[in-house]
């Protein structure tokens, strides 16, 4: 398994004093996460792209800016959402996009449907063109969006991936807040392509909690070796983010 650590954490940060910050913890994995990038402006790509360049961070995937559609006319959106995140995507050279259902939990079925075969119609289409994989995540059972537990998810990949191609991204905090742990593992443990880690509320694991070392196992039993993302809340402190990468350094030694 990789260590890898979501730079959306410093997305205040202009981008070379972000990826600069990733580097200065020790940090050789990123998860590029788009709420880094100001979405007004389509060319600022080129800017990311030249200061990864330079930054000698590997990119191993790339988080989706997402709009949670409640309404179809703000489709078009949520797709020049998904279309600008996977050229950034390409320009970082990563080749995993992890991707929300991108509607509301609040919009009926067959609306949700419609907005389903809309979107990801598009997104996926591009995705293939830029050979680049999508990984669906498990939401909280707070967030907007649909798609917090088994049976919401199966809905979703049920519309926009009948052929099974799509991987998924497991966020440990929202599948602990949505006590869901066991039956997303059972589920999709072998669909697992990318990890967002960390406890409720996004706070940082800094020691062996049980369902910390049951998950990594169950992860293991599945010969899972993909990225670790630490995806921990913005207020988390320089030495609370060194203690953590210290800590999962040596925990995955052990799987
Ligand atoms: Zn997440």
């Amino acid at each position: 398994m990789k260590l890898s650590l979501s730079n959306g954490i410093f997305s205040k940060l202009k981008i070379k004093d972000n990826f600069d910050t990733v580097k200065r913890l020790g940090f050789v994995n990123i998860e590029f996460n788009m709420k880094s990038i100001k979405k007004e402006h389509d060319t600022d790509v080129y800017r990311e792209q030249k200061a990864y360049a330079t930054s000698g961070l590997k990119c191993l995937t790339l988080h989706s800016a997402v709009l949670h559609v409640k309404d179809p006319i703000e489709i078009h959106q949520a797709v020049y959402y998904g279309k600008i995140s996977l050229e950034c995507a390409c320009a970082l050279q990563a080749p995993l996009m992890t991707v929300h259902s991108n509607v509301s939990k609040k919009l009926p079925r067959n609306i949700r449907e419609e907005c389903l075969i809309e979107v990801f119609g598009q997104i996926k289409l591009f995705a293939k063109k830029l050979g680049i994989k999508l990984s669906l995540e498990n939401l909280s059972f707070n967030s907007t969006g649909f798609g917090k537990n088994v049976e919401q998810l199966e809905e979703v990949l049920g519309v926009i991936d009948p052929k099974g191609e799509m991987g998924i991204t497991f966020d440990l905090c929202h599948a602990l807040e949505t006590k869901v742990v066991d039956e997303l593992l059972d589920k999709y443990g072998r669909r697992i392509c990318n990890v967002h880690m960390a406890n409720k509320s996004h706070h940082p694991f800094t020691e062996k909690k049980p369902e910390l070392t049951h998950f990594l196992s169950a992860l293991h039993q599945y010969a899972y070796d993909g990225p670790i993302t630490l995806e921990l809340e913005n207020k988390t402190s320089m030495e609370d983010l060194a203690i953590t990468k210290a800590f999962f350094d040596k925990l995955l030694k052990e799987y």
